[in-house]
């Protein structure tokens, strides 16, 4: 399989260079040449198989130009051996046709250790083959710093630089950071917004001869193979309530709008599937472009579901490039507008082929709490904010109910334990191997913002 750029005019490349390159030159994502495709009967074949099998038979057909099936299943297996769960994703009942996906059962409790704990894997076994080394620079609002750390400490061939703003995460998320230790993984507690970080990251990237010379990569969700990974989970938790012959519906609490772009590339492959349902909290740039077909960038909201405090969608772009029938300089257009102008909009009829398979609604704090607290007393399980999320955004978009609503419970409670006492008055507890995560020791680096000081931070520590 060959990618190409949803912008149209970046050389098409092999898949290992889309895993290292991350952004197209053009400035679009990469997406593979054509989709592959399996017969229904096929999926059913899948339908006894482990989550590592399935994860083969799904992902290979993306990266066959680049690695065997013997390789890739090596890969997959080193990266699921840290779940709690040998299900990897259990797929619980809340009542009638409604699911919970948890997929929030890896090292740092939620659903980015999925894709990332699989990149972490990828990464080590392509850089040994080609004999490169990387360093992985990104910043974080939480989940994917603390993701991103525990899949690649101790690997090899990488070095990996973490940014934060200081004194704006949870304390949890902060922990799951800065107590790790591996000589290969700095965190930077920058003295800013996670915006500050963002442009930081950015700043790093733009100086040319810096990104090459410490061969700087990234590993944020506009890269492709986070995105094929997270694709498995929607034919797994199908086939475990009747797909592929019962059709199914999924709820996605969404931010860059990654996570949902994987079941979309799902129903490409084969997968049946009715609805695509998006929650977003406060921050409902999304909701209102299902009702509108206008997006319109306003100023981030902070929230009790943080990771979904997003205003641009990045993965979006993926979207638009096939309702847009893959035209590229279409989507460069629309795009290049968008950051002008600070909206995008498309016409009624893509609107309308958008709308067949996706819906959305938002929800405020206090309604996200309202069902966290009605879950917990009515069934006795604790939801994470962002789930609350998605179960809302499940009812109330939901078309019929005699097909399955899978509901992705994307973090685990005691990820946000304030934000969940509060709602539901009980407090969750951290799984077995984070028990102590409170008491663990932190390395804290805290840095001014300014990119020379971080620049030579980093220099200092790839010498090392
Ligand atoms: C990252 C994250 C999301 C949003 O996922 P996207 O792929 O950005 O849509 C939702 N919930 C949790 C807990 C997350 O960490």
């Amino acid at each position: 399989m060959r990618y190409i750029s949803t912008r149209g005019t970046a050389p098409t490349v092999s898949f290992d260079e889309v895993l290292l390159v991350g952004l197209a030159r053009d400035g679009g994502l990469y997406v593979p040449e054509s989709w592959p495709e399996f017969s229904e009967a096929e999926i059913a074949t899948w339908k006894e198989f482990s989550y590592t099998k399935l994860a083969l038979e799904v992902m290979f057909p993306f990266v066959s130009d680049a690695l065997s099936r013997n390789e890739l299943k090596g890969i997959i297996d080193d990266a699921y051996g840290q779940f709690e769960t040998d299900k990897i994703v259990p797929i619980v009942n809340i009542e009638n046709e409604e699911w919970l996906m948890e997929l929030f059962h890896g090292p740092t409790l939620a659903f980015k250790d999925i894709a990332m704990q699989f990149l972490g894997s990828l990464f080590d076994h392509v850089l040994a083959k080609r004999s490169q080394t990387i360093c992985i620079v990104g910043a974080t609002s939480g989940d994917t710093g603390s993701a991103a750390i525990a899949a690649l400490r101790n690997r090899k061939n990488i070095n990996a630089f973490i940014l934060y703003p200081h004194g704006r995460i949870s304390d949890v998320q902060r922990r799951q950071m800065t107590t790790v230790i591996a000589d290969n993984i700095s965190t930077i507690a920058l003295e800013g917004t996670f915006d500050d970080c963002q442009d930081a990251v950015k700043s790093l990237f733009n100086d040319l001869e810096f990104r090459d010379k410490h061969k700087l990569s990234a590993v944020n969700s506009i890269n492709w193979a986070r995105i094929m990974a997270q694709v498995v989970y929607y034919f797994w938790a199908a086939l475990k309530v009747g797909g592929p012959r019962q059709r199914v519906n999924f709820a996605v609490p969404t931010g860059n709008f990654g996570n949902v772009f994987a079941g979309y590339v799902a129903k490409r492959m084969g997968l049946p599937v009715k609805q695509f349902i998006v929650g977003s909290n406060s921050n409902d740039i999304l909701t209102r472009f299902f009702e509108t077909g206008r997006m319109e960038i306003m100023d981030v909201q902070p929230t009790i579901s943080p990771s979904m405090d997003i205003q641009i969608s990045s993965n979006f772009e993926r979207l638009l490039f096939e309702v847009y029938n893959r035209d590229g300089p279409r989507v460069a257009d629309t795009l290049h507008n968008f950051r002008k102008t600070g909206i995008l909009a498309v016409p009624m009829n893509i609107l309308e082929k958008v709308r067949e398979l996706f819906n959305g609604a938002c929800f405020d704090d206090d309604e996200t709490r309202s069902i966290i607290n009605k879950t917990f007393i009515e069934k006795g399980i604790l939801l994470d904010p962002h789930t609350s999320v998605g179960l809302a955004a499940a009812r109330e978009c939901r078309l019929g109910i005699s097909e399955p609503m899978l509901v992705l419970a994307t973090a685990h409670p005691a990820k946000f334990p304030e934000a969940v006492m509060r709602a539901s008055g009980s407090r969750p507890t951290l799984p077995k191997h984070l028990e102590d995560l409170m008491l663990r020791e932190e390395h804290i680096n805290i840095l001014v913002n300014d990119v020379e000081l971080i620049k030579d931070f980093i220099e200092k520590r790839t010498l090392e």
